[in-house]
This record gives structure tokens, C-alpha cells and sequence, in this order.
């Protein structure tokens, strides 16, 4: 029974995973890039590891969500790397959405080391992650995916098992295929709604309910409309598994033209200057192009009544 967890990468995604197996009651170390991410682990008496290394000694289980395949790279084999702590019968899980290539040769290399390797990336943002409410993906062993299930359903509300090593990090690129094409319709659909002068909340109320509604779209759509583009998932992140998408889109010979439009406004805003803001910011490469930003319209103002007097500051 697995008893001990190391949590590496305490981002956005892992900051709310690593919280809810504190709170599930495993014995959690946690090792961050930048230090200050520990501090708030430290105070819930987690150990602090100095490096990946040292995070993944003796443990039953070691997890870990970073940004890109290069991130990996660093962690995994990199000097002081995961792979210079391990030991054998220990498992490793990786849940960052990288090339399903990447997960292959973490399994190959692990499996050298006598360590079994799930990639586990995961559906879902910064409050499904807090709320314990992902949507994961696992592929791998299924006998070790049975092992740390219950670990993992201290973090999502479901766990889908795709089979062997790749195909969950698969899936994750097939799911943001579907998710990039939705936010690029989302801003397409809004422009085009503000360029035709339709109230925009009443737009809004009709995606919310209409049959081709989603959360992601009505969530994003009313961030938009009230100009709220605090990041969730990252804009140079959405880029980055866009890339990822049309690597291995290519090395399939499977058609995504839209995938190649969304992908060129997500540069573009990338290029305005709006990667750190939320995905969703992908509406401003647009928006410079309509000449037009999409909000809601102020409320409208209360009739001026001719014998109303002045406020104090002599304006009505
Ligand atoms: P994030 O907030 O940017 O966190 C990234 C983490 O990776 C941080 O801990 C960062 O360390 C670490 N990192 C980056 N480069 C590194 C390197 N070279 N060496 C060591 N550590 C490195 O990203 P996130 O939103 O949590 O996303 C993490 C992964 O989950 C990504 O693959 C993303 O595509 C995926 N994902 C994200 C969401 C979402 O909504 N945010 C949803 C599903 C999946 P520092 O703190 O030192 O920078």
C-alpha cells in the first residue's frame, strides 16, 4: 500500500494536487524549481527536498507535473535528476502533457532501473485541481495503475485507463486538440456577435444552454466579457501543446487545419505580449485584427432628470 509520496513541480496544476494528498493523509515530500513554492507545504509538514535527487529517496510513489518536455528533460535525467534518487520497485507518474514519446522513454529508462512509469496527465485547471475535482487520464502497467488509483482519486472525480505507456499522454493532446478549436471558435463567435451589434450577455446565455454548450466556453466567454484574463492555463502553455499536437498530429499523417489557424493566433497574442495571461487572452491576436474588444455593455445610465440637483462634486 503505497504510504509515502514525493510531488515534484508545484505549479499551478501542482500546487493543488500536492495540497490534496497532504490533506489525504500521505507522508508527502515536495521539491519545487523555485524554492518559495515549498513554503507553504513546509508549514503543513511536508518535507522539503533540495533537489529531485533527494525528493525521491525512499519513497512508495513519486509524482510530478512540469511545464514541457524540456522541463522533464531537466528533472527526470538531468544532474541531481529524479533518475540519480530512484530505486528499484519504487513508481513513478508522470502528469505534465508532454509528446507521448517523451512518456515512452521515461518508461524505457525506468523500467532499466527496476521502477514501474504511468503517464497520468490530467483534464481540468486551477480550481478542479484545488477541489481535488481533475479528470485523469493513466496508461501503463495495469496492475500498478490499480495500485495507485486510490491515490489518484484523491485528486480527480474520474480516472479513465487508456492501456499501455503513450496513450494517456495521447489522449491529453487529442483532448486539447478539441480544446484549442473551442476557445478559437469561442473567439471567433464573440467578435463576430460584437461586429454584428448583438448584446453580448444574451449571446452568453445561449451558449450556456444551447446544444453546443461546454463549461470551457461559458467560463472563458464570461471571463472575456467582464476582461478577466487571470491565468488558469497559461496562453504560452495552450502554444506549447499546439506544438505538441502538430508533432504528433504529423507523425500520424493525421489531417488538423483548423489546429494550424488556432495555433497562428496563439503565436500572435504570444507575440503581443500575452502569453502569462490566460488562454483565453488568444481573443486579443483577434480582436486587433476586427479592431474591436469584446465586452459586455455598460449597464444603461439612468435617464438625466432635468431638476435633479448636482452631487457634491458638481457632476450628476
Ligand atoms: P506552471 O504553473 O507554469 O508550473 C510549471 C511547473 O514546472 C513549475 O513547478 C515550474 O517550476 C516547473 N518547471 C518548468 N520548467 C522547469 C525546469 N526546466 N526544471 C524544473 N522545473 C521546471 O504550469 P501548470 O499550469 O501547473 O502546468 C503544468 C503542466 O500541466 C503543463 O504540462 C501543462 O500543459 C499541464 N496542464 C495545465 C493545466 C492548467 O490549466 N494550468 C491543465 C492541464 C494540464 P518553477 O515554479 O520554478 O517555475
Amino acid at each position: 500500500m503505497i504510504k509515502t509520496i514525493s510531488y515534484l513541480g508545484l505549479g499551478t496544476m501542482g500546487s493543488g494536487m500536492a495540497a490534496n494528498l497532504l490533506k489525504a493523509g500521505y507522508e508527502l515530500t515536495v521539491w519545487n524549481r523555485s524554492a518559495e513554492k515549498c513554503e507553504p507545504f513546509a508549514r503543513k509538514s511536508a518535507r522539503i527536498a533540495d533537489t529531485p535527487a533527494d525528493a525521491v529517496r525512499d519513497v512508495d510513489l513519486i509524482m510530478y507535473i512540469l511545464s514541457n518536455d524540456q522541463a522533464v528533460e531537466d528533472v527526470v535525467f538531468g544532474a541531481k535528476g529524479i533518475l540519480s534518487g530512484i530505486k528499484e520497485g519504487q513508481i513513478a507518474i508522470d502528469m505534465s502533457t508532454v509528446l507521448p514519446a517523451t512518456s515512452l522513454r521515461e518508461q524505457e529508462v525506468y523500467a532499466k532501473h527496476g521502477v514501474d512509469f504511468l503517464d497520468a496527465p490530467v483534464f481540468g485547471s486551477k480550481q478542479e485541481s484545488a477541489d481535488a475535482k481533475l479528470w485523469i487520464l493513466a496508461a501503463g502497467n495495469k496492475a500498478i495503475f490499480e495500485e495507485v488509483k486510490p491515490v489518484l482519486g484523491h485528486l480527480g472525480q474520474t480516472v479513465h485507463y487508456f492501456g499501455k505507456n503513450g496513450n494517456a499522454a495521447a489522449m491529453k493532446l487529442v483532448g486539447n486538440l478539441i480544446v484549442a478549436l473551442e476557445m478559437e471558435a469561442l473567439a471567433e463567435g464573440l467578435i463576430l456577435a460584437q461586429k454584428a451589434g448583438l448584446d453580448l450577455k444574451t449571446v452568453m446565455e445561449v451558449v450556456k444552454v444551447a446544444d453546443f454548450r461546454s463549461p470551457l466556453l461559458v467560463s472563458n466567454g464570461q471571463n472575456i466579457l467582464k476582461r478577466d484574463f487571470s491565468t488558469n492555463f497559461a496562453l504560452k502553455l495552450m502554444l506549447k501543446d499546439a506544438g505538441l499536437i502538430e508533432k504528433f498530429a504529423e507523425s500520424l499523417e493525421s489531417p488538423i487545419p483548423a489546429l494550424h489557424v488556432a495555433k497562428k493566433n496563439l503565436e500572435s497574442a504570444v507575440a503581443l505580449g500575452f502569453g502569462t495571461e490566460n488562454a483565453s487572452a488568444l481573443i486579443k491576436a483577434l480582436e486587433k485584427e476586427a479592431g474591436v474588444e469584446v465586452k459586455s455593455a455598460p449597464r444603461a445610465k439612468t435617464p438625466t432628470i432635468s431638476h435633479r440637483q448636482p452631487t457634491a462634486a458638481g457632476r450628476l
